[in-house]
Order: structure tokens, then C-alpha cells, then sequence
């Protein structure tokens, strides 16, 4: 009598149930939609180098031009893409329009976008095939992408996950470990993780005002620097975390404090502002 009894159960606590099962499902008919209709888009932030005193580089970030998703942050819609399986054609929409937009623009020597992945899509045996071919056909350097995949992917390590870190690195991309110190990324894993960079979640760049979250951030530099990966911090707003990072030894930053994100072209005139101006509202 189980399928009865279930009805039962689905029917009094129908309420509450459906919310957000209903959310779920109006938000992956969105996304498909917006595969089908085009109507995804990158705006960009830039990254910038306190010794060169100038953009080096930038990230690209997905939004939507549709009535449902526009008000959405990716945060909130790539994890119900994951979930239907509509992950890979994202990344790799996203992965076009980067490389289109790295074609149309002059960039600085030396110039990296960033591209997020999902950690998802990295296991797929495929997936360096898939960056290399998308690379040739766009006519774009490898040595011009970061991939930026999140601390999921390296909590357990076997060899899949070191295999395609490996193909990334014989392609020549860039491998970034975005938001770190959010997720569980082992000392042991540290020392043998195949990155080129790390990037300090902006949780703990907003929390500099607390001595312990300064102790946190002033080790994860250290770290970094001893095992000589290239350090962001993330979420930068005010000059006082910027100046604070900086005497740490951090040197690449991204955050309001230079622009929100923006295009490509205004990403790339973005500079440090002499002063901020202090809203009182
Ligand atoms: P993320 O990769 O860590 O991206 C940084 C997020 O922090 C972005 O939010 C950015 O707007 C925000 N941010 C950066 N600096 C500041 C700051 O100074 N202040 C504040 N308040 N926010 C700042 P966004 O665009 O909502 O993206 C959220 C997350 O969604 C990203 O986190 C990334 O994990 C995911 N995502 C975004 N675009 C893509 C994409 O094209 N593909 C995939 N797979 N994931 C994406
Ligand atoms: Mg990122
Ligand atoms: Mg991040
Ligand atoms: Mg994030």
C-alpha cells in the first residue's frame, strides 16, 4: 500500500512541498529557455596587478537577459543546472563568448580571462578536448584562459581529477582554485594541488575588521607565497582591505573598489581610485 500512503503524505504536505520544487522547476525551464533563445551574456571584472599598477587581467560572469533569471545571481541558477544536466552546455557557451570577446578586444600583453567551471563538468573525460577545440576554432592561446574551478573538485583527489588537471596544464590554461578557504581543501591536498592560482573567497576579504579573520587571511598568504601560487583576493571594496593585502603580499585584487562587473572594454580601462567616496545612507 506505499504508492497510497505516499499520495497521502504528498497531499497534506503539499504547501509545503511545492514551493520551491515548483521554484526549482520554473528556474530550470528558464535556463533552458535561455540556452535555446540566446539570451545569456558575460560581463566582466577586472583583476588588478598593485605592482604593475594596471588591469591584467579579467573574469567573465554569466548573466541573463530573461524576465526569470535576470534578477537571479549564477549562485543561485548553475547549481539547478548541474542537477539537469544542462551544466556542459553552459560552460561551454560561456567558454564561446569568452574566446569571441578576447578576439574583440586589444588586449594588454599578458592579459588572462577567467572562466568559471563547474567542478561537475571538469570529470567528464572529454572536457580538455572540448577546451582545446573550442580554442583552435576561436583562434585564442591557451596561455589567454584561467580556468577558476571551486574547492569541491579537490576534496577528493584521485586520478581522473589529476588527469585533467594534467591535460588543462599540457593545453597551456591556467588553473585557478576559486574561493578558497570556503570549502575543504586540505594542508595535505595544498602541497600537491596542480593550480597556478588561488583566490581568497571574499567572505574573509569582508571580514578584515576581525583580528581572527586577519590571522586566517595572513595565513593563507603565506601559504600561497611559500608554495608559489599567484594569489587573488576576491570582494576587495574598501582602499583600507586593499592597503591592509597588500602589506601582507598580495598583489592581484578584484572587487567593487575597482568596478562592478561591466564590459570587457570598461573592465579594461577600470583603475584604483585615489579616494572612495563614503555613501552615508
Ligand atoms: P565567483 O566565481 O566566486 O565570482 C565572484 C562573485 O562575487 C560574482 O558574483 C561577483 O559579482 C561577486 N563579487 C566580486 N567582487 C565583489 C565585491 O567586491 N563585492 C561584492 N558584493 N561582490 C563581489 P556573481 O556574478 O553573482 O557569481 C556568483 C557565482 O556564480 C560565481 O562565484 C561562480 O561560482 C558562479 N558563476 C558565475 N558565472 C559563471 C559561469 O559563467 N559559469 C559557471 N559555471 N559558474 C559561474
Ligand atoms: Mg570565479
Ligand atoms: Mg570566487
Ligand atoms: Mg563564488
Amino acid at each position: 500500500d506505499q504508492p497510497k500512503d505516499r499520495t497521502v503524505f504528498a497531499k497534506r504536505y503539499t504547501s509545503e512541498l511545492d514551493e520551491p520544487l515548483q521554484r526549482k522547476a520554473s528556474v530550470e525551464q528558464a535556463v533552458r529557455r535561455c540556452i535555446s533563445e540566446d539570451d545569456f551574456y558575460l560581463v566582466f571584472m577586472p583583476l588588478y596587478d598593485a605592482r604593475r599598477d594596471r588591469v591584467m587581467g579579467a573574469e567573465a560572469l554569466l548573466r541573463s537577459n530573461s524576465e526569470s533569471l535576470r534578477q537571479l545571481s549564477p549562485e543561485v541558477y548553475i547549481p539547478v543546472a548541474e542537477k539537469a544536466n544542462l551544466i556542459q552546455e553552459i560552460d561551454m557557451l560561456v567558454l564561446r563568448k569568452a574566446l569571441a570577446a578576447i578576439k574583440q578586444h586589444e588586449l594588454p600583453e599578458g592579459f588572462v580571462l577567467s572562466i568559471n567551471i563547474s567542478a561537475q563538468e571538469l570529470l567528464d573525460s572529454e572536457f580538455a578536448q572540448r577546451i582545446d577545440a573550442a580554442l583552435r576554432s576561436a583562434g585564442v592561446s591557451a596561455s589567454s584562459i584561467c580556468l577558476e574551478v571551486t574547492e569541491t573538485f579537490f576534496v577528493h583527489m584521485d586520478e581522473a581529477k589529476v588527469e585533467v588537471l594534467d591535460q588543462l596544464r599540457a593545453l597551456g590554461c591556467l588553473v585557478s582554485l576559486d574561493d578558497f578557504g570556503t570549502g575543504y581543501t586540505s594542508f595535505a591536498h595544498l602541497q600537491r594541488l596542480s593550480v597556478d592560482e588561488i583566490k581568497i573567497d571574499r567572505s574573509f576579504v569582508n571580514r578584515l575588521n576581525d583580528p581572527k579573520a586577519r590571522v586566517v587571511v595572513e595565513s593563507m598568504v603565506n601559504i600561497a607565497q611559500a608554495l608559489d601560487y599567484k594569489l587573488v583576493a576576491e570582494g576587495v571594496e574598501t582602499l583600507e582591505q586593499l592597503d591592509y593585502l597588500r602589506s601582507l603580499g598580495c598583489h592581484c585584487f578584484q572587487g567593487f573598489l575597482f568596478s562592478e562587473p561591466t564590459t570587457l572594454k570598461k573592465a579594461l580601462a577600470a583603475r584604483k581610485p585615489a579616494t572612495v567616496e563614503i555613501s552615508l545612507r
